[in-house]
């Protein structure tokens, strides 16, 4: 678990249920819905935070930037710890549902592009990419 120990350094100012919450994410390395995140905690003890406070946790840790949100485009949104300040993006498979994360945001180099040439300013953006991964590939030829 050494590439997470990162994530720990810094951990004031965060709420109980934001560490709860933390912790429970650390555990995976998973794409993980609040949902899940809520079910798992429920398993692990009767003081459990509520689907509520478990999606204000969460909320919290996105803004904070120890946690990154990925829309997979089904309506629900899967979350999972990464270093802070960094994100990357996924290969989905839409036969079997398995994700691949990326080691890197590829994008970076075309937010540079749109600036130059569009003078806008990116602070944002949502990349997932869509597909058939190797293995359901290999089992359909
Ligand atoms: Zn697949
Ligand atoms: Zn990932
Ligand atoms: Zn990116």
């Amino acid at each position: 678990m050494a590439a997470h120990d990162h994530s720990r350094q810094k951990r004031s100012g965060l709420t109980k249920g934001a560490k709860v919450v933390l912790d429970a994410l650390e555990k995976t390395h998973e794409l993980t819905s609040a949902q899940e995140i809520h079910g798992q905690l429920r398993l692990e003890g009767e003081n459990a935070p509520g689907l509520t406070t478990v999606y204000r946790a969460l909320d919290s840790l996105v803004a904070k930037g120890y946690v990154q949100s990925v829309d997979l485009g089904d309506g629900e949104k899967r979350y999972e710890v990464v270093a802070p300040g960094e994100h990357h993006h996924h290969l989905v498979c839409e036969k079997c549902g398995q994700s691949n994360h990326l080691d890197q945001c590829l994008i970076e180099e075309l937010e540079g592009n749109i600036r130059s040439k569009y003078g806008f300013i990116i602070k944002s953006h949502v990349l997932e990419i869509f597909g058939v991964c190797s293995n359901c590939d290999k089992a359909e030829s």
